[in-house]
């Protein structure tokens, strides 16, 4: 069979790659096609590409930018199954998750066609200093110029959403490289954003490795910001090698959630299911830990373990199946040498555990210690570790324990605790009465530790990829 070699997205026209690597189905192993590994040429051309097209971009209206981005959220919405479809192929998302992720990634053009018009200054009262009679001023907001964006697999459409919506919204231009096993998503958002009339290279879209393309992209003085979702690991050496670049950086968690009221047990445990193991914990709010007060302990445990058992794990393409298959074969393998460490340490293993193939099963471990790799490191597997807490200062103590940082969730009747953890949680946002995987396209997102530095969702990334300009007149 020969398969279709994917091209290359660069100064508005497909180009084929010189060489390339076969993409397969993280589920079933089918050949997905052959996708272009880009060289150093090519790096070059989408960065002059984009070098020359910013020019073009900072001269259009708000009004033009936010049309395209409006046209780009209606294709979206037109292609939605056609784009679930990619997602399960490539990434093996469920296709019912599928279509969430395609559902968001329409709101977040939108937001970000809607956030375009809303860039502005503001006047600065300058007679308010002593020197300051006379003189009127004002700031302004400029494109940054070409920024680079590095994305994850695990939502490749919804997330290279918040870093091109943003940045076009502002007049930028972008080069982006996405991972290498969700090229098929960034490929199909190229061919929309020119259908929808992106000016000729102000989107680039150049695949292959991470740390060659990656770097060629991060080093290049031409490129202004780098916006870069990903693994704490190639984040720090993004940061490290980016100079005095702006950089974004939105890293993974190892996120808690504190069950300390018994108001709607049931619910809350079917509802932590759902943050445990949507996209087999491939979700960077995935919930990985839970601390319940002693006294509520074995009844939520139950009720969890329950709505777990009632998963159906399978082929993503399948309506029913709510977890498929890890993205490689080696982080199920990963996952699984986790769970038996956690086996050996003392842990209860009271669902799952076993592994077919990439195919985790959903894995609940009860009193786990938090030294174990599956309580303090990033699993992003459908492994949970649920454990009792003796009082609220022990509850907040143990979801601070952690090197990472994104999001944590509460559930508590009692208002003075819910303000406390508000306040004490050391995360970059705090979820009370829900899980801390809920996320809205245009809420504040952004860890602090580990976790990252700067923040998403559309109205404050669309403020990272502008320049802060100071104007003063003297009258
Ligand atoms: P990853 O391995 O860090 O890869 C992310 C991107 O970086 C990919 O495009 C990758 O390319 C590229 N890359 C790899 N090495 C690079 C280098 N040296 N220089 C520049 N770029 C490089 O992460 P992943 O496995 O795709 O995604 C999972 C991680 O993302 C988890 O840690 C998760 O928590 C995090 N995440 C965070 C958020 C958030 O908003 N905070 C959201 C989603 C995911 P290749 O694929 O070619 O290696």
């Amino acid at each position: 069979m020969v398969l279709e070699a994917k091209k290359l997205f660069i100064g508005g026209q497909w180009v084929a790659g010189k060489r390339h690597y076969e993409l397969f189905s993280p589920y079933n192993g089918e050949n997905l096609g052959l996708i272009p590994l880009a060289d150093r040429a090519d790096v070059e051309a989408a960065l002059a590409s984009a070098h020359a097209a910013a020019k073009t971009m900072r001269r259009l209206t708000a009004l033009e930018r936010s049309q395209i981005l409006e046209r780009v959220s209606r294709l979206f919405e037109q292609k939605s199954e056609e784009c679930a479809l990619i997602l399960a192929a490539e990434n093996a998302k469920p296709l019912k998750a599928a279509r969430a992720e395609i559902a968001r990634t329409i709101e977040t053009y939108k937001f970000a066609s809607e956030e375009a018009k809303r860039i502005h200054g503001e006047t600065v009262p300058l007679d308010a200093a002593k020197g300051g009679r006379g003189k009127f001023g004002f700031t302004v907001r400029e494109p940054l110029g070409v920024i680079a964006a590095i994305t994850p697999f695990n939502f490749p459409f919804n997330l290279t959403a918040h870093k091109l919506g943003p940045a076009f919204a502002a007049g930028n231009a972008v080069v982006l490289k996405p991972a290498s096993q969700t090229p098929l998503s960034a490929f199909m958002t190229a061919g929309i954003f020119e259908q929808a009339g992106l000016p000729a290279g102000a989107l680039n879209v150049v695949t292959g490795r991470g740390g060659d393309v990656g770097d060629l992209l991060v080093k290049d003085s031409r490129v202004k910001m780098v916006t870069f979702t990903g693994s704490y690991e190639v984040g720090l050496g993004i940061r490290e090698k980016a100079g005095l670049k702006r950089v974004t950086l939105e890293l993974g968690s190892n996120s808690a959630v504190i069950v300390d009221s018994a108001e709607n047990i049931q619910a809350v445990a079917a509802r932590c299911v759902e943050g445990s193991f949507n996209f087999a914990g491939q979700v960077c709010i995935s919930i990985q830990r839970i601390f319940v007060k002693r006294e509520l302990f074995e009844l939520f445990l139950e009720a969890f373990v329950e709505n777990a058992k009632r998963l159906v794990v399978g082929d993503p393409r399948l309506e029913q199946t709510d977890v498929s298959a890890l993205i490689h074969i080696r982080e199920a393998e990963r996952i699984e040498r986790w769970v038996a460490e956690a086996g050996q340490a003392g842990a209860r293993i009271v669902l799952g555990g076993t592994r077919e193939g990439a195919v985790f099963q959903p894995t609940v471990i009860a009193e786990g210690r938090s030294d174990l790799a599956l309580s303090c490191s990033e699993a992003f597997g459908p492994v949970v570790v649920i454990n009792p807490y003796e009082d609220w200062e022990d509850a907040l103590a143990q979801v601070n324990a952690s090197q990472y940082g994104l999001q944590a969730g509460v559930y508590t009747t009692s208002v003075q605790r819910a303000f406390e953890a508000a306040e004490r949680l050391e995360v970059g946002g705090v979820i009370i009465n829900d899980i801390p995987s809920f996320r809205v396209d245009h809420m504040p997102y952004g860890g602090v530790k580990n976790s990252g530095i700067g923040k998403e969702g559309v109205k404050y990334s669309t403020e990272e990829m502008t320049e802060l300009k100071f104007v003063a007149f003297h009258l």
